[in-house]
């Protein structure tokens, strides 16, 4: 990782930022390093504990307005050089990681309420609040975000939109891109972009969601305006035992198909189910379990609903396991991310999140699993649990978490070793039909995967949209597989 600066350099640089938004909120490349280490990715920590750190920025500004940001992009361009946007640094694909210096742009500061429209039930807000908090805060007035990511208590709503994310009620309330209406934007050449107010427009394509997924390369999200909902009146949990996998697959795809929304329903395979879920609920699960909530505004509805879905569950062989299950996993839903559970150096660890259509759904699980598990040396002892959590009215999404007790002592070989697998799967669910991710980003990780999702001609397409709006390739240079 080439420093692109000299001490000097840096120096003038620091000084530049610190009159946009004051000298107190600019670190140097050292102060700045330490402080903001990158995101949340094995890659990004073993680089880190090996002494080879992927984020390698000159400089971190911290903006409090949206003029601030637009002024240092501004000073990118006139001194040509790169701005990674760091949202809450959750990310596990190594997004957020200023692999080629410059300017990091810490949004954590950029946190007010533009405006609460209680008659629509949508708000203003900037990029930097943190999810767990705007959740907090919302709900005090009996209002809900309603996407909860795992990460809430570290990931940005900014953060959110820019990697395309899913919450764990994504099957009834929608992926982040469903909750957006509109945003503001700094664009890569420094101008200030105000979306249309709502996403219903025939006013040539829906630019607003040119950003959702973008991970920074088309400009900096600097306010958006997004849905929330009542908090519900009613929650009703309930947990089913089936014999196989596919019998949870095919109730999942008839409660989607037929028009019911749980707001969660979580399928776990065997090895999921009694390694993971089983961990934390302490029910004697027995093999594949399929968890499911339904919530509303009207009881009645939400019991109705509720108990359709649990009939066809029934009628795919399920054994009811009753509601406490699925009531302690949405209480100790976060803690899965914590120690004694979640995983640390020298482990090696990923997931992997593809979906497809139901048509595709068990041969991608099937092939996904066999290449995982055979793509390393047995000697690894590599660790395979799948569950299915984000359900669509077509298909569902896979979500393989491995882990490795203990990775090569060497960083190139861990990395070569992690890569494995990473290949492995990503082709195995190409070749099955689905897609390389489905709600974790692009990242350093799937960037060399992106030709593959797109070909030849999507690439083309959006290299051809990235030149046009940051001709200097100020923004995010080298990410989402693009120069
Ligand atoms: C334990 C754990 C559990 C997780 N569970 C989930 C989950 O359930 N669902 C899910 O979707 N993800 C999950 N993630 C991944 C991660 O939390 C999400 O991708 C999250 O949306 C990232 O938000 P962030 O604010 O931390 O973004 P960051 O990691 O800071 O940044 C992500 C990308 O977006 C860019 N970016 C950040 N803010 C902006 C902005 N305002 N404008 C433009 N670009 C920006 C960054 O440059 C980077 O490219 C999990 C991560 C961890 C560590």
């Amino acid at each position: 990782m080439s420093e692109i600066m000299n001490d000097g350099e840096m120096k003038s640089l620091v000084d530049a930022l610190g009159k946009i938004v004051g000298p107190s909120n600019v670190l140097d490349r050292y102060e700045g390093r330490k402080k903001f280490t990158g995101d949340q990715s094995w890659l990004t920590y073993v680089h880190a504990h090996y002494g080879k750190p992927l984020s390698v920025q000159d400089a971190v500004a911290t903006p409090h307005t949206t003029q601030e940001v637009a002024d240092i992009v501004k000073l990118a361009n006139k001194l040509r050089i790169p701005i990674t946007p760091m949202g809450g640094g959750s990310g596990v694909q190594g997004a957020a990681d200023a692999t080629r210096g410059g300017i990091m742009i810490n949004l954590r500061e950029m946190t007010k309420i533009r405006h609460l429209d209680k008659k629509s039930l949508t708000i203003t807000v900037e990029p930097g609040y943190n999810v767990k908090q705007f959740e907090e805060d919302l709900n005090k007035q009996g209002l809900s975000f309603t996407h909860y990511p795992a990460s809430a208590e570290w990931a940005s709503v900014g953060g959110c939109l820019a990697a395309r994310g899913s919450g764990v009620l994504s099957t009834k309330y929608g992926n982040i891109q469903d909750h957006v209406l509109s945003c503001e934007v700094v664009t890569p050449t420094g101008d200030i972009l105000q979306m249309p107010s709502v996403p219903k427009h025939a006013a040539g394509p829906e630019m607003t969601m040119l950003q959702v997924g973008a991970e920074g390369i088309f400009g900096i999200i600097t306010a958006c305006t997004i849905k929330l909902r009542n908090l519900p009146k009613r929650r009703n949990f309930n947990a089913f035992h089936f014999e196989t996998l596919a019998q949870g697959i095919e109730a999942g795809r008839q409660i989607m198909v037929t028009g019911l929304r749980p707001a969660v329903m979580r399928l776990y395979d065997k090895e999921a189910a009694l390694h993971s879920l089983e961990r934390a609920v302490a029910a004697g699960l027995k093999g594949v379990t399929k968890v499911l909530m339904f919530d509303g505004d009207h009881p009645t509805l939400t019991d109705a609903e509720a108990n359709v879905a649990y009939d066809i569950c029934r009628q795919n062989g399920g054994v009811e396991l009753g509601c406490q299950i699925g009531q302690t996993w949405w209480e100790k839903r976060y803690v899965f991310y914590h120690p004694p559970y979640a995983p640390y150096l020298p482990q090696m660890w990923c997931t992997m999140d593809t979906v497809a259509d139901f048509e595709h759904i068990e041969a991608t699980y099937d092939k996904v699993t066999h290449a995982m598990k055979n793509a390393i040396d047995p000697k690894w002892g590599l660790t395979l649990k799948t569950h299915f959590s984000h359900w669509y009215d077509w298909g569902s999404m896979i979500y393989p978490r491995w882990g490795v007790p203990k990775g090569p002592d060497d960083l190139d070989e861990a990395v070569a070793l992690h890569n494995k697998i990473i290949h492995a799967a990503t082709i195995a669910a190409h070749e099955a039909g689905a897609v390389i991710n489905d709600h974790h980003g692009v990242g350093l990780r799937l960037a060399p995967y992106m030709k593959l999702e797109l070909g030849d001609a999507g690439m083309k397409f959006m290299a051809g949209l990235k030149k046009g709006v940051d001709p200097l390739n100020i923004m995010c240079p080298g990410k989402m597989g693009l120069e």
